[in-house]
């Protein structure tokens, strides 16, 4: 799947785009085509292996499988992981949930591609337009998916709810804006 569909779906999802390190984990596309993901995508050889569509994200396997999942992965992407948590654990009080959360964003990029392996050309195409007008629609993005791309803030629940500031919001989400904008042939 394209990387800026990977980064809408995480500002969708977790209110920040991670394009870091969907960019690393990638890293290989534009050398290997399709076989870039026999680096860097250790989760999506687990396919029917651990898990499956019926249940991705099976915990257990998952909390098996951290140590050897994260071994697998290239050191460079292990530095963007380590990088990542530490940034982000800068501006938040409770750090472990961002190293779980980065791992998490990992996991979903491995089974978006493979769910993204079945789709028909029709069916990428249908996607590739819902989640374009997902993001190019702050308002939907605030009432919807809990991120005020505007004001750069995601809303967290610890103890109850609040609206926290997310450092790189403003500027990620400009950035793919640009790239969306771009992509005309859409
Ligand atoms: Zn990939």
């Amino acid at each position: 799947m394209e990387r800026w569909m990977h980064d809408s779906l995480d500002i969708i999802c977790f209110g920040r785009s991670y394009w870091q390190l969907h960019k690393e984990i990638d890293e290989k596309a534009k050398e290997l085509g399709i076989y870039h993901r026999i680096c860097g995508h250790a989760w999506y050889w687990k396919f029917k292996k651990l898990w499956d569509f019926e249940n991705p994200f099976p915990v257990e396997e998952l909390d098996k499988g951290v140590a050897e999942i994260f071994e697998s992965i290239p050191e460079n992407l292990r530095k963007t992981f380590k990088k990542l948590a530490i940034r982000e654990a800068v501006f938040s009080l409770d750090k472990e949930p961002l190293i779980k959360e980065v791992f998490q964003v990992y996991v979903c990029h491995c089974f978006w591609d493979r769910m993204w392996d079945d789709y028909t050309r029709e069916e990428r195409q249908q996607r590739k337009k819902f989640v374009r007008a997902w993001i190019l629609n702050p308002k939907l993005l605030y009432e919807k998916a809990d991120v005020d791309v505007i004001k750069g803030k995601t809303k967290v629940k610890r103890n109850g709810e609040e609206w926290e500031n997310s450092p790189y919001l403003k500027r990620d989400y400009a950035n793919l804006v640009k790239i969306i904008q771009s992509k005309f042939y859409l």
